[in-house]
């Protein structure tokens, strides 16, 4: 498989992978920590961005084991993949979605698409849960755009 292959299998892979995380784990077992994405605290950083951190040093191993062999190696290509949907994640789901850090505004209909999904799991604070639980990856006619919206 060529390098853009490997980078499109981390990107989808980590969708698939966070979705079941999410689900399974951070509305589970590891709910204690998840909870502090869920409750609102206005601090700089939250018990939940521990998991960015794994998932970013994932990323980053994966990378540096497929440096020297660079374009050929599976490792290097599922690791930029991974480190292009964290980026992703992180202007659409933190700077975007949650105004974190330094938030803006955007007329980008996907990117608000995405918002109204994930704002839907948000509706839901407690330790069941509600989908949609991936970012990308839901029925996207099931969030249509209101007529008014308060958010823009
Ligand atoms: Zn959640
Ligand atoms: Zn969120």
């Amino acid at each position: 498989m060529v390098l853009s292959g490997y980078i499109l299998l981390g990107f989808m892979g980590m969708e698939v992978i966070s979705y079941c995380v999410h689900r399974w784990l951070f509305h589970g077992v590891l709910w204690k920590i998840h909870e502090s994405h869920h409750t609102p605290n206005h601090r700089l950083f939250e018990m939940n961005d521990v998991f960015s951190f794994v998932f970013a040093g994932i990323s980053m191993w994966l990378i540096m084991t497929g440096a020297d062999t660079m374009f050929s190696s599976p490792a290097f290509g599922i690791g930029a993949g991974i480190a292009l949907y964290g980026l992703l994640y992180f202007i659409i789901h933190d700077l975007f979605t949650h105004k974190r850090f330094m938030p803006f505004k955007s007329d980008n209909w996907f990117m608000k698409l995405v918002r109204r999904a994930h704002q839907r799991h948000h509706q839901d604070a407690g330790k069941k849960g509600h989908e949609p639980y991936g970012l990308f990856l839901f029925p996207y006619d099931r969030y249509p755009e209101r007529k008014r919206n308060r958010q823009d």
